[in-house]
């Protein structure tokens, strides 16, 4: 086998004779970016003794012995499986629970969510809070399944008053490794929130392709694609509802500053 350096840094040691320097980060590290986790948090969450290993970990097959944060039994998994969700037996049965069906479809604030939003999504919100009415104090949905061993999700923009999520997506550059992986992840986030009564629209820039009838592709996003985002949300949930929370819109460079209902009451 040939022994391969990572640019995270994991993996042989750089330089060495036979190594291959890769310039990407380890599997591992890739799939802890993909699911907004952090190495020290999978860390904390290893039995005490596979902490060395897995500190240089960077296969996403290999098993180690896990704690449950809720307190139940150590359970043997895989690092895949415990950032992918399907860890602790007993906190997935849980999930599945009453509780988290009266909660399923919920928005709300989860203060402890680690803020990674991109220059994009911040313009992503500017944009559409200048044509809608958005609720800042909600980041995370309830659904009633785990998605990457949560029982919630973080969309992008969250709309509770449509139920409508807006999810902004391109290659970026980390991420263009694994395309294959973010789509099915991203498809599964639909489902989980369509399965509680939310409807996805996704902006598909640089190159994406389209994921079903809410997505817009585009090259990148622009108030045209915006202006296309609220269509959507229109069509999905009709216009009364989008124009309860529509924000009076200075007119464009170049309308005519007479409606039409000024012209014929005149
Ligand atoms: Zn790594
Ligand atoms: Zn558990």
């Amino acid at each position: 086998m040939v022994a391969v350096s990572f640019g995270c840094g994991h993996g042989a040691e750089q330089g060495a004779a036979g190594v291959v320097a890769l310039g990407r980060a380890c599997p591992l590290c890739m799939l802890i970016h993909e699911t907004h986790r952090s190495r020290s948090e999978l860390l904390r969450k290893v039995a005490p003794p596979h902490r060395a290993a897995l500190a240089r970990e960077t296969r996403i097959g290999a098993e180690y012995e896990w704690r449950c944060g809720r307190g139940h039994d150590r359970y043997r998994a895989t690092v895949r499986e415990v950032l992918t969700g399907t860890a602790c037996a007993k906190c997935r049965a849980n999930a599945a629970g009453p509780a988290a069906a009266r909660e399923a479809g919920v928005p709300f604030m989860n203060p402890a969510l680690r803020t990674r939003t991109s220059q994009t999504e911040q313009r992503l919100k500017a944009l559409l809070g200048e044509r809608i009415r958005l609720n800042h104090r909600v980041n995370s949905i309830h659904i009633a399944r785990t998605f990457y061993g949560r029982d919630e999700v973080w969309p992008d923009v969250i709309v509770p008053q449509l139920r409508i999520a807006v999810e902004y997506d391109d290659p970026g550059r980390s991420r263009r490794a694994h395309l294959g992986l973010k789509e099915a992840s991203d498809l599964d986030k639909d489902d989980a929130l369509r399965e509680v009564g939310w409807e996805v629209i996704r902006i598909r820039a640089g190159g994406l392709e389209s994921l079903g009838a809410n997505s817009i592709v585009c090259d990148q996003l622009t108030p045209l694609v915006v202006h296309e985002v609220v269509a959507a949300m229109r069509r999905i949930r009709g216009d009364a509802a989008v124009d309860a929370i529509m924000l009076a819109q200075a007119a464009p460079a170049g309308a005519t500053t007479m409606s039409p209902e000024h012209i014929s009451s005149a």
